[in-house]
């Protein structure tokens, strides 16, 4: 689905609930007999407890039960000139938005709205660099808004862009400058979710991803897009959050208000819906402001505002901030699902004691660990260090194989460790020692 600063989409919904589950209040078991006695002896107590168990159920959910899912990420850098060859440091600040955003870190999180306070939650999923390709390039990148065509050709090095890593085991996330004024990003579903339409996945797995406009593939400052259509110049803040909302698209969510017809040409359509039980009935987008009192499909008492702080709205950027439980339950089970590959642990592993490809030494190391390559293809590689536990005690450190990469190892307890090199679809191994 993409991200546009006018809604140009036709989609067909369907209805599809999910179950909420709240924490229920202890009761039972003697006690409200309990509670009686209390009361009897400290007048006022069970109002304490009423007002207690109230506050805990507004509470976002618990930071428990739930597996940390992993994603490796690839990163595809589609520039023209070197102002658009967006540094390293910039493209892990991404990373760290997402790794916020999807783990309920941001620092904006706790702006949500009472409202929505017992529905929001940590979808306990989390992402790593796994590689960064840089390609430059003649082509233009362009939406065509008459045809209806994405700019695919970004993800093909035959068309002038840099082809993906393995689709099934990478989310590969590509950024460029899409021309035309409008387009911020877009990301395919994977194919047969009941709740979106059918041919809504990419046309062919090697165009499985994310684009993204390389204007808001940042943490922070604003955007302008050009006026389109005959209409004036907008301006947005940027935190990031286009990123968040195509991922949330690639993991199986739609927009919050369900993409209904009729919001398409701006009147609120409140037969549509994204699917999720515990989003609130919302007709239409909020174009891109943030109107607490907007409620595009209100429907009397216990209706709730259009939920602006959700990442699949179409808010400013510095307003969103939450996915709700029902959201985090498709998203974890596409994960589950359909796009499995991306979580399941990759299974042959290479030992690199036993293969020319990679160098490791000195073993055993002290202070420095150095890794060469003698790998003619130049796709860059993704160094871990984890010890006996398989615990990370190294950030993931990026390298090609033109290059030696050096990885401190200083403060480093010594003992026996594990590294783990990623490159593409292939997993080396070797033991080091440190000292
Ligand atoms: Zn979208």
């Amino acid at each position: 689905m993409i991200r546009v600063l006018l809604m140009l989409l036709v989609c067909f919904t369907f209805t599809y609930g999910q179950a909420q589950i709240i924490p229920a209040a202890p009761k039972g078991c003697g006690h409200d007999h309990y509670v009686h006695a209390l009361e009897h002896h400290y007048p006022g107590f069970k109002d304490r407890v009423d007002q207690v168990l109230q506050d805990i159920k507004k509470r976002p959910q618990l930071a428990k039960d739930l597996e940390i899912y992993r994603i490796p990420v690839v990163v595809h850098i589609v520039y023209k000139d070197e102002s658009q060859n967006i540094p390293e440091e910039q493209i892990k600040d991404v990373i760290d938005v997402l790794n916020e955003d999807f783990r309920r870190k941001n620092a904006d999180a706790d702006l949500i709205r009472e409202e929505f306070m017992d529905v929001v939650g940590d979808p306990f999923i989390e992402f790593e660099l796994a590689g960064v390709e840089r390609v430059q390039t003649e082509v233009t990148f362009e939406l065509d808004l008459l045809g209806g065509s994405l700019p695919d050709n970004v993800k093909q090095s035959a068309e002038g862009g840099s082809d993906a890593w393995d689709t099934q085991k990478y989310l590969n996330m590509w950024v460029c400058n899409i021309e035309g004024g409008s387009l911020l990003g877009y990301a395919y579903p994977p194919a047969d979710l009941e709740h979106w339409p059918d041919g809504a996945n990419a046309p062919s797995p090697e165009l499985d991803g994310v684009v993204i406009h390389q204007e808001v593939f940042r943490r922070t400052g604003t955007h302008t897009a050009s006026g389109l259509l005959g209409l004036d110049e907008v301006t947005i803040p940027v935190r990031g959050r286009t990123i968040t909302h195509e991922v949330g698209h690639y993991l199986g969510l739609r927009h919050i208000w369900g993409d209904g017809l009729l919001s398409i040409i701006g009147i609120p359509d409140c037969n549509a819906d994204d699917g999720v039980e515990d989003t609130p009935q919302q007709g239409s987008s909020s174009q891109f402001a943030c109107d607490p009192e907007q409620n595009s499909c209100g429907s009397g008492e216990g209706d709730k505002h259009d939920m602006f702080e959700n990442f699949m709205d179409y808010a400013r950027e510095d307003c969103l901030n939450s996915f709700t439980k029902g959201q985090i339950a498709i998203m974890r089970s596409v994960l589950e699902n359909e796009r499995s590959g991306l979580i399941d642990q990759v299974s042959n592993t290479i030992a690199i004691e036993d293969n020319q490809d990679f160098q490791v030494y000195p073993n055993p190391a002290k202070g420095q660990l150095f890794i060469e390559s003698s790998l003619k293809d130049n796709t860059s590689y993704q160094v871990r260090l984890v010890d006996t536990q398989g615990r990370m005690v190294h950030a993931p450190a990026l390298g090609r194989p033109a290059d030696r990469q050096t990885i401190n190892i200083n403060g480093l307890p010594a003992g026996l460790y594990g590294l783990v090199i990623l490159q593409g679809d292939k997993q080396y191994f070797q033991k080091v020692v440190i000292r």
